[in-house]
């Protein structure tokens, strides 16, 4: 099922008595989500996520703009008639109720021609809990299971009645490093059986990255990039979504071009011809640093960790905005940790400029 958002806009009273403004949780959202893909929805805490699936969902409605599942305006339509399934972090089990009728549940308040009979109810709910695997759990209480398995049964119940669309906000946050590992997996493989549309909220760039077909980037209500997680890490938009993707982070300079030489601080590091002088921020990825004898940019050398495939140099520069430039170089390198310097080339297609006004991303050639 594709779904459209076309211009939505949500807006919260102000909660602060003197200045009544408005608050713009989400701002002139326009996207359309393939049929049968995954979307990652990303982005910090408060930039309007969860409300922008609750849009979807139906438990809120917009200020303006509009809802489309394939032609069918939604816009108007309450959650229960949308056929969505909704994981939330906090899995919101029935405690009392076992797992099995904990997944039946959306099925026995089924009415009219869509009713069904206890057999094919159970049947439904049997194959929803082999589809998360916790067909042998199904007579346990939540209170039983583990914070993995809970979610499972929220999955489970949330894929029971088939959704055209599945909506999952932030469901991994509850599960420790390695569940959530585990499960994010899952979620991936189950939504490839199934090809439900799903839209998977996260404020973890990694978690997004590693299992959509899709992300987009918000900020503050508003869309700063969608595309394919790889290439919007190698093609970002702006300085907000190039520092929000990636692990390390982004290192980020202040730099210049002057001569038709890009500098940061007083190192020429690239030629650039095409781009008269100004002042810009650089964004250099922790891949596009080459350990060079010679290489233009000289970086105080802080520490060297190695991490089994890699090397991560940490070092400083008096033009970075990061505390630690972390740059990453494969194991085999060799680095020479007695001196107090490393001196780096920069590998072009690693390297991003930025205006330092809007801070938009700035094309150069080379
Ligand atoms: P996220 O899920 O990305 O953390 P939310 O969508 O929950 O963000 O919130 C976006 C913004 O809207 C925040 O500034 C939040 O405080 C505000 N907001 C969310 N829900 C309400 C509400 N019911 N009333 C007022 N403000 C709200
Ligand atoms: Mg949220």
């Amino acid at each position: 099922m594709e779904v459209i958002l076309q211009n939505l806009t949500k807006k919260f009273p102000g909660r602060d008595r003197k200045k009544r403004e408005d608050v713009i949780a989400v701002n002139d959202f326009s996207f359309a989500i393939p049929d049968g893909k995954l979307i990652g929805l990303l982005g910090p805490s408060g930039c309007g996520k969860s409300t922008t699936l609750n849009l979807i969902s139906g438990l809120i409605k917009p200020t303006s703009g509009k809802i489309f599942f394939g032609k069918d305006d939604v816009t108007d339509l309450p959650p229960e008639n949308r056929g969505i399934g909704l994981v939330f972090q906090n899995y919101a089990l029935y405690p009392h109720l076992t797992v099995k009728q904990n997944i039946l549940f959306p099925l026995q308040n089924l009415k009219g021609k869509e009713k069904l009979s206890k057999s094919e109810m159970l049947d439904k709910a049997q194959a929803a809990a082999r589809l998360v695997q916790i067909d042998a759990l199904m007579d346990r209480r939540p209170g039983e299971l583990s914070g993995g398995q809970q979610q499972r049964v929220a999955i489970a119940r949330a894929l029971v009645k088939m959704p055209r669309v599945l909506l999952l906000d932030e469901p991994l946050s509850n599960l420790d490093a390695r569940l959530r590992l585990q499960t994010r997996e899952e979620i991936r493989r189950i939504q490839k059986e199934t090809r439900i549309t799903t839209i998977f909220v996260t404020h973890d760039q990694e978690e997004a990255m590693s299992i959509s077909d899709m992300i987009v980037v918000m900020k503050e209500g508003v869309v700063q990039q969608t595309g394919k997680p790889q290439d919007v890490y190698d093609n970002p938009s702006n300085l907000f979504v190039a520092r929000f993707l990636g692990t390390p982070p982004i290192n980020v300079f202040e730099g210049r071009i002057q001569n038709g030489q890009l500098y940061i601080g007083e190192d020429a590091v690239l030629e650039m011809k095409d781009i008269s002088e100004r002042s810009v921020y650089v964004g250099i990825r922790p891949e596009g640093f080459l350990l060079q004898e010679n290489g233009p940019l000289c970086c105080k050398l802080n520490g060297v960790e190695v991490m089994g495939r890699d090397i991560s140099i940490v070092s400083g520069h008096p033009a970075s905005l990061n505390p630690a430039i972390r740059s990453i170089i494969g194991a085999d390198s060799q680095i020479d940790t007695s001196k107090s310097t490393v001196r780096f080339a920069l590998n072009p297609r690693k390297v991003f400029l930025f205006d330092h006004e809007t801070e938009e991303r700035m094309a150069f050639s080379l």
